[in-house]
């Protein structure tokens, strides 16, 4: 059967949609605990939290039935939550909401995919198109844009610092150069490297969205004030340009789908909008769960005692298995240090290929993720293919033994590829 333009991009595969049907076809069956999955982007099973969750959700089905499960709720948000949303960010940033700046949606991802719609793409003063400040960046956001070339990333400045480390930073001159953007998308901290936008990057990137006259959507699932997978150099601001997001998913409730926006009522009213048109309003029986949590601290109190010093003790073991593990004259370096819920390699040299580490490794029963999937079209920008092509992500979700496993046949083909083995 054939299929529209937009049709043909959004039933396609991408590079990494690809790479996740690989790992779920090799994983099934009586095989599948033979697998090293370091490639998951699921959040870590940490205790507390899936107490929480379990605990709220279940007061949400003993008292909130009747008015969550059996009808259906405003798009914008169940009253429930956006009261919450409103109270938790007046008493954590003293911020002023109103339902106005407030939007529940389906997932942050679909929230950014109602925005991608929104405000980009072909018709708006010529065609203007998602713009990531800096790649690499979340993989999931190149599915968010219905036409081909709908989005671009902007290569990094990178930085090699002391000891196996290095550091991406924006390069804003490269950024200012486009008069394509119709809007930004950032995760700060950011999937795959855990680096947090700092004080001057933000500056830097709301005063671009005013001059342009678009949001600049920061993406916060993995930051403050919840879950703090990763260090937070900057806390959200409330500004006219920015469109702050949220998610319960990396605080351990990536099933249920609950993310929201906060934001100019010009920007998130669209998207309240887009939600009537789209999926009628996010399921409400999380929506009520996560009230609960954001209204009686029980959020605030599981990041700071078990989601944040889990993460941060994982990440500390990970970096010290790969400082034992990995052949020291190997230059392989880690983007360095703020945490998160991955390791981010780069490996400078000429015989290595992030897709030949992938099948190497998954020969071997161990999944990682290659790099160039979290740049946008590595392979057609200058400059950028090399770089890309030497990276890849390893998740921290994955428990202790794995990982050590994981690394040490890592190591091997290292060794492996280094020889031309
Ligand atoms: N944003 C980032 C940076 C992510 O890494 C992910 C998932 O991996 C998402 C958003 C998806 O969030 P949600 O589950 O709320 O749609």
């Amino acid at each position: 059967m054939p299929l529209s333009l937009s049709g043909t991009k959004m039933a396609g595969l991408s590079g990494l949609r690809s790479i996740m049907e690989d790992v779920a076809a090799s994983t099934a069956g009586a095989s599948a605990d033979e697998w090293l999955n370091l490639s998951v982007g699921n959040p870590a099973p940490v205790p507390a939290a899936r107490d929480m969750w379990r605990a709220a959700l279940a007061e949400s089905a003993a008292e909130d039935f009747d008015e969550a499960g059996c009808r259906y709720g405003p798009s914008r948000g169940s009253h429930a939550l956006v009261e919450a949303v409103a109270h938790y960010f007046h008493r954590t940033y003293g911020w002023e909401l109103g339902p106005e700046n407030i939007v529940v949606g389906p997932g942050s991802q679909m929230v950014c995919f109602a925005a991608a719609a929104l405000f980009a793409g072909p018709g708006l003063h010529g065609d203007r198109r998602i713009v990531l400040p800096l790649v690499p960046d979340y993989t999931g956001y190149q599915g968010l844009c219905m036409h081909e070339d709908g989005i671009v990333g902007v290569a990094p400045l990178i930085h090699r610092e002391g000891g196996p480390r290095f550091r991406y930073a924006l390069d804003t001159q490269a950024l200012r150069r486009r008069t394509d953007i119709g809007m930004m998308l950032v995760s700060s901290p950011g999937n795959p490297t855990g680096r947090a936008l700092s004080r001057a990057d933000l500056d830097e990137l709301t005063a671009l969205a005013a001059e342009c006259e678009v949001p600049l959507f920061v993406d916060n699932a993995y930051g403050a004030p919840f879950p703090r997978i990763a260090e937070v150099h900057t806390e959200p601001v409330l500004n006219d340009s920015v469109v702050n997001c949220f998610s319960a998913s990396k605080a351990g409730l990536p099933g249920e789908r609950i993310g929201f926006a906060i934001g100019h009522p010009k920007y998130i009213g669209p998207i309240a909008s887009f939600m009537s048109n789209s999926v009628l309003h996010a399921p409400q029986l999380a929506q009520h769960a996560l009230a609960r949590v954001m209204a009686d601290g029980r959020l605030d109190a599981t990041t700071s005692t078990a989601i944040t010093p889990y993460y941060r003790e994982k990440k500390r073991f990970v970096e010290e298995l790969l400082g034992e593990l990995l052949p020291a004259d190997v230059d392989w370096r880690m983007h360095s240090g703020d945490g998160g819920m991955f390791c981010w390699l780069w490996v400078d040299h000429p015989w290595f290929d992030d897709t030949t580490l992938y099948r190497r490794l998954k020969e071997r029963k161990v999944f990682v993720v290659p790099g160039r999937h979290f740049f946008v079209d590595p392979l057609r920008t200058p400059g950028l293919a090399e770089h890309a092509t030497r990276c890849f992500r390893l998740s921290l979700s994955a428990d202790e033994k794995v990982i050590i496993e994981g690394v040490h046949r890592l190591a091997d083909v290292l060794r492996e590829m280094r020889d031309g083995a």
